[in-house]
């Protein structure tokens, strides 16, 4: 397993060049090439514009970790879309860092796109902490 942050330039080149294949080789009537998941409204910024409405506190009838590996499971027989994990804040659920991993072991290229909170650094995030969580080391990072 490798670590993209330390991809050499020729290794980062190559991996654009298979993007690019993938993109123009891609059926959109079989399959999105990306898929952004909103995992969760809960968020500790609730800023008034955002478009997740997102809340202080996670909703109820979110998709428990059970229910998320389905979802997943079902993404991976549509096909391999780039899956953006997002919300509200990603990092708001305690099972974030299995649901990457199983989606990371499915085959998916996953994608993190947490609020920029404490959690990312204090939490396990992109740091030392979050390379050594369940495929931590294996998915991409952006922020809200
Ligand atoms: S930081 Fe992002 S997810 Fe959180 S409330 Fe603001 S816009 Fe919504």
């Amino acid at each position: 397993m490798r670590e993209l942050a330390h991809l050499s330039s020729s290794q980062a080149r190559a991996e654009r060049e298979a993007h690019d294949v993938r993109l123009a080789e891609a059926d959109f009537a079989l399959a999105p090439f990306t898929l952004a998941w909103e995992i969760t409204r809960a968020c500790a910024l609730v800023c008034l514009h955002c478009r997740a409405e997102a809340q202080p506190k996670r909703d109820p009838r979110e998709l428990t970790t059970e229910e998320a590996f389905l979802l997943i499971d079902a993404i991976r027989e549509m096909g391999d879309p780039i899956l953006v994990v997002t919300g509200g804040d990603p990092m708001m659920r305690r099972d974030l860092y299995e649901i990457l991993a199983y989606a990371v072991y499915k085959g998916l290229r996953a994608a993190l796109t947490p609020t920029t909170t404490r959690l990312v650094t204090q939490g396990p995030g992109p740091g030392e902490r979050g390379r050594r969580a369940p495929g931590g080391h294996q998915y991409r990072w952006a922020h809200c």
